[in-house]
This record gives C-alpha cells, sequence and structure tokens, in this order.
C-alpha cells in the first residue's frame, strides 16, 4: 500500500492562505451586516473538513452548502451555526437534512407545502428562506414580476409563513448599473412581502450578493453576503488575495525527439527542432482538460516548459530543451508557483477557458489534497 501514497498529481491547499483571504475578507463586510462563507462542492475543492476549523477560528456565524453531503461534512467538522442550503432541494434531501437543522430555501408553493409536511411532524421548527428571482437567474427563486408570482407567494406564505426567517435572492450579473437596478428590485420585492403579510422587515435576515457583489463596492440592501470565491483568492490580488490551491504533478520519461517528429495523438503537433521532451503524469483525467492542447505550459524547476499537442487520459508531454538539468522525478507544477515563475490565474483561466471556482472545484475532487500550513 506505501505506493498509494504517491500520487501521480496532487492539490496542495494552503491553509494559511484560505485563514488570511478570509480575515481581508471580514475586513470588506460592512459592519452590522454578516458574512455566510459558502462551502459548496466541498468548499470550492479544498475539502470541508478542513476549511470549517478555520472559518471557527475567526468565528463565521454562517455557512451555506448545496447537497446533503456538504451538510453532514460542515457538521462533523464541528460547525453548530446557522446553516443554510443555497439551492432548492427536493423532499428526500430536506427530510434526510431536518437532523442537521439546515435552513431551506423554498421558491414555490409545491416546496412550501413539501416542506410543511416534512417539518409538521412535530419536530424542531427549522428556518426557512423564501428564495425571489430577481432580474434573470431563473434558477430556484419565485417569479415576483407576475401577478401569477404574487399570488403563489401569498400561498407560500399562508402555507409555511410562521417558519420564514430569511428572504434571499442571488444576482445574475454584478456589474454596477445592472447590480444596482436588481438591488433596488430586490428591494421593493422584500417590501411587498413584507407588506403582505404578517413578516416584520427588522425579523428577517435579508440576503443578496456573492463575492462579486461584495467586491463591487455598490450599495446594496442585504443584511449578509454569501461568499465563497473570495476565500480562494480567485480574484483581487492588488488587496492581498491569494490563490490557495496548486496543481502539481511529475515528470516520470525523458526523451530526445528528432525535428519532424510528431507529438500526441492524431499526430497534431510537429517538432520544428530537435527536442527533449517530458512525460509528466497528468492528463484530462485529473482534470488538465482536453481544451489545453498544444498551448500553456508547466514549471519544472522553476522555469517554463511549453505543453506540446494533444491531452491524452493520464499524460501531458512539455518541451524541456531548455531545462537540461530536468530529471525524472521533478514536480510539475499545473497551476501555482515555483521560484521565479508563476502559473496564476489569468494563464490558468485562458489555457483553460473556463472560470477559476470550474478548475479549483474539478481539480480538488479528482485529485489527492496534500494541506499547507
Ligand atoms: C455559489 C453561491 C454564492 C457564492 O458565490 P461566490 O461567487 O463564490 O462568492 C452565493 N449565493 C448563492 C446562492 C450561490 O449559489
Amino acid at each position: 500500500m506505501a505506493q498509494a501514497s504517491i500520487p501521480s498529481s496532487w492539490c496542495e491547499i494552503h491553509c494559511d492562505r484560505i485563514s488570511s483571504n478570509l480575515e481581508l475578507a471580514l475586513g470588506l463586510v460592512p459592519d452590522g451586516v454578516e458574512f455566510c462563507a459558502v462551502m459548496k462542492a466541498d468548499a470550492y475543492g479544498h475539502g470541508i473538513g478542513r476549511v470549517v476549523p478555520l472559518l471557527l477560528e475567526q468565528e463565521v456565524g454562517c455557512i451555506g452548502v448545496t447537497s446533503n453531503a456538504e451538510v453532514r461534512a460542515v457538521r462533523e467538522a464541528g460547525f453548530s451555526g446557522r446553516l443554510i442550503r443555497l439551492r432548492a432541494a427536493t423532499p428526500e434531501e430536506m427530510a434526510g437534512a431536518l437532523a442537521d437543522h439546515v435552513e431551506e430555501q423554498v421558491g414555490s408553493v409545491w416546496a412550501a407545502r413539501q416542506l410543511r409536511q416534512i417539518i409538521g411532524g412535530g419536530g424542531r421548527p427549522a428556518g426557512v428562506h423564501l428564495a425571489l428571482n430577481c432580474d434573470g437567474m431563473s434558477r430556484d427563486g419565485l417569479e415576483m414580476s407576475t401577478k401569477a408570482g404574487q399570488q403563489e407567494c401569498r400561498e407560500i406564505l399562508e402555507t409555511i409563513g410562521q417558519n420564514i426567517v430569511g428572504i434571499c435572492t442571488h444576482f445574475p450579473t454584478n456589474e454596477p448599473v445592472p447590480l444596482g437596478q436588481s438591488a433596488d428590485r430586490f428591494s421593493r420585492q422584500v417590501a411587498w412581502v413584507c407588506d403582505n403579510s404578517d413578516l416584520k422587515r427588522s425579523d428577517l435576515l435579508v440576503h443578496a450578493g456573492s463575492t462579486l457583489t461584495l467586491l463591487s463596492g455598490e450599495p446594496v440592501e442585504t443584511d449578509m453576503y454569501r461568499c465563497g470565491a473570495i476565500l480562494y483568492g480567485f480574484l483581487k490580488p492588488e488587496l492581498g488575495f491569494r490563490a490557495t490551491m496548486e496543481l502539481k504533478s511529475r515528470v516520470v520519461h525523458l526523451g530526445d525527439y528528432p525535428k519532424g517528429a510528431t507529438v500526441g495523438y492524431d499526430c497534431d503537433r510537429r517538432l520544428d527542432k530537435d527536442c527533449r521532451l517530458a512525460c509528466i503524469s497528468i492528463g484530462y483525467a485529473a482534470g488538465y482538460g482536453r481544451i489545453a492542447h498544444d498551448c500553456g505550459a508547466v514549471l519544472i524547476r522553476g522555469k517554463r516548459a511549453p505543453v506540446l499537442g494533444k491531452v491524452s487520459m493520464n499524460s501531458i508531454v512539455a518541451d524541456i530543451t531548455e531545462i537540461g538539468e530536468a530529471q525524472v522525478g521533478d514536480e510539475a507544477t499545473v497551476f501555482g508557483g515555483d521560484g521565479p515563475n508563476t502559473i496564476g490565474p489569468e494563464m490558468a483561466v485562458s489555457q483553460f477557458g473556463t472560470i477559476l471556482p470550474d478548475l479549483f472545484s474539478d481539480w480538488g475532487l479528482r485529485n489527492p489534497r496534500a494541506y499547507r500550513r
């Protein structure tokens, strides 16, 4: 079993950076406004079991999740505070999470009736959040711009009004002008709900806004920001936020190939000079996406080695002609720093054609994780 501890590729998680990103984030939250740390996708690929204790150290009072597995992991990590599910749930999920005291989101009469039945059995009254659609997510919030939507809202309030502790929405964009309009619309929707029910604004947790909303600096009516991305250093390095994950692999073969040789499936890339090539033990099965064929680079011994040809399932090929000292067993950094060089967010985003939350959650779930303090 000793071999199992030598992974082909792995994620290095910098716990100290998560803590300092959190501290910076908490410093940006206006006085009197709360902070919900979002732990979806197993803490954006970092591992709930290791991230939640870091949240506890800084007394984060609210955590947001989606699946029941995440609910359980957050409780097992020792968090007894407010836990909110940030999406609609099936009745089975709601029933299964009851013992963990999850506050559910409700955006339809159907969901309200299901939840009413589930908690009706005399269990502890779980807090419920009324989810409203505001300017365009149309994901799981109640559409309030139509008469039918307003009527449905009244029925939800009749069904489960006494359990409602919050009203929430999720903004589809955070550009200043549409964000301001969405925020105004949400404020009016919240006022409408209070005017048309026994709910009092001052008793409710009204929440909207994620990392980009918080960083936008736009004034938004919210009692709480729900942030994930900000913890993992995707944004604003100029404010001191640092990327919390690195993706590493190893050189497993070195070979000399002549000018004219082709590299990879479909002979897609032809060498225009004699080259020394390294095979690296990471491929698309570990999250090195096929879209990154014949572009990008890895770092070996602190130097940039261009990646050539199509990505294989478990390997890529890098040109190390300029890195004469490279050896089998050397680390190859796919994302992160090595010596003077870094493969940073900007490069990863262009190379893999997607956003960092997608990359981190994918890499973190596909690879073993090594934690650094
Ligand atoms: C994912 C999510 C968030 C957090 O978004 P970030 O951009 O990672 O801060 C907040 N609210 C809801 C409803 C979400 O689904």
